[in-house]
């Protein structure tokens, strides 16, 4: 469809503009208009460390948590302000406008200095790139530890049942601290692919059940989540059935679960993804990102919200729409973000993209992109391309510029 928009501030307004409005015409002829798509999970304060790591490295979960622990000894909050920087650039340039990243509360130095970084990074953006910062508790720390930490500006509180000693203990100290300070959960949860022997083992059914009886509905999200995948079919629907009454969100994260799940299986080895098509058919909200973005839990990943969809489809079996809605609508509902895109009322974060086949786009094949964060432009991408080959008929990946045309 070809249309006219108009965004008025921050927003897509209806109707045309009044004379006199200040303002520029772009002719985006040649060009696709697409929501802005959302990293509903990052870990911005991890990023880019992959260099600083053997590069013959091959981690499961447990020796990707040792060799961060290991080099965050000798990480300060200059060092994670810069590599943050460095990463969210790089996730603008592509097309993300809102990030939530977790960030963990180191046990050596200043357990402070990730949330300060990061904080402080989100100040600056603002009005840019949204970023939400999640304190991602560790089950060693102690309360106390964990009040003042979140005390410096926090948006949501997060955390690894999975890997404590007692992971219903460690929900429940989760929720218990942010239900004190008013503010929304975000749980690493299932981040393994064996199975507990009863449903009462697995961390999203303790989340739901705790939710439902804190009444705590819609304001809570479970990341991962790949055990899900490795359920049969009857204890999958009872597992989605709660969760959908706790109204839990659901992060799925392909790459970086692709990359650190099923390494001791000696054949067949699990995919590491949530069930994402019964989530889906559980009418229980979707997000899906990247996580880690080449540091020792990934050491690859683009930043891109175009590799995750690739991903979803080949991966995880998605349809080609589906795919797009979970690093876009579905992404937005579960952070609690208000609708984005062309119609009238809603934010103006949008990417725009060439005019080709949306599945070139949803492939990851395509380049150029601008990006639209609150009604302005903040990153626009061209592809200089020089082939000796004869030219198709059709337009390929490389549109004309936008041009005011007032
Ligand atoms: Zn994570």
């Amino acid at each position: 469809m070809v249309a006219d928009l108009r965004i008025s501030g921050a927003q897509i307004a209806s109707g045309p503009a009044p004379d006199g409005e200040p303002g520029v015409d772009l002719d985006a002829t040649g060009w696709r208009v697409l929501p802005s798509a959302v990293e509903p999970h990052a870990h911005l304060d991890k990023a880019l460390t992959a260099p600083r790591i053997p590069a013959d490295t091959g981690n499961d979960l447990g020796a990707a948590i040792a060799q961060w622990r290991a080099l965050v000894a000798d990480i300060d909050g200059a060092d994670i302000a810069e590599r943050a920087l460095v990463a969210v650039r790089r996730y603008a340039a592509n097309g993300i406008t809102t990030i939530r990243t977790h960030v963990d509360v180191p046990t050596t130095g200043d357990p402070a200095r990730g949330v300060e970084a990061l904080v402080e990074l989100r100040e600056r953006l603002r009005g840019r790139v949204t970023l939400q910062v999640c304190m991602l508790a560790g089950h060693q720390t102690p309360d106390s530890v964990l009040a003042d930490v979140a005390a410096r500006g926090v948006d949501v509180i997060g955390g690894c049942p999975h890997i404590a000693s007692d992971p219903r203990a460690e929900t429940s100290r989760m929720l218990d601290l942010a239900e004190r300070l008013g503010l929304p959960v975000d749980l690493h949860a299932d981040e393994q692919t064996g199975l507990p022997p009863s449903d009462a083992g697995l961390d999203i059914v303790d989340l739901a059940e705790q939710v439902l009886a804190r009444g705590l509905q819609q304001r809570v999200t479970a990341s991962h989540c790949v055990r899900l995948g490795m359920l049969p079919p009857d204890r999958l629907a009872r597992v989605l059935d709660v969760a959908a009454r706790a109204g839990l969100g659901i992060v799925t994260l392909p790459i970086t679960n692709l990359y650190l799940q099923g390494r001791d299986a000696t054949h067949a080895a699990p995919r590491g993804i949530a069930a994402v098509r019964q989530i889906l058919d559980a009418g229980i909200p979707l997000a899906a990102g990247g996580d880690n973005l080449r540091d020792p839990f990934n050491p690859a990943g683009r930043a891109d919200p175009f590799e995750t969809t690739s991903l979803l489809m080949t991966a995880a079996h998605l349809r080609p729409l589906e795919a797009l809605a979970a690093v876009t609508t579905g992404a937005r509902t579960v952070l609690g973000l208000p609708p984005a895109g062309t119609a009238p009322g809603a934010v103006a974060d949008l990417v725009l993209v060439p005019d080709v086949d949306l599945g070139d786009v949803l492939a990851g094949a395509v380049g150029a992109r601008v990006v639209v964060s609150a009604g302005r432009v903040v990153a626009d991408t061209r592809v200089a391309r020089a082939l000796d080959l004869p030219n198709p008929a059709t337009p390929d990946l490389a549109p004309q510029p936008l041009t005011d045309v007032r």
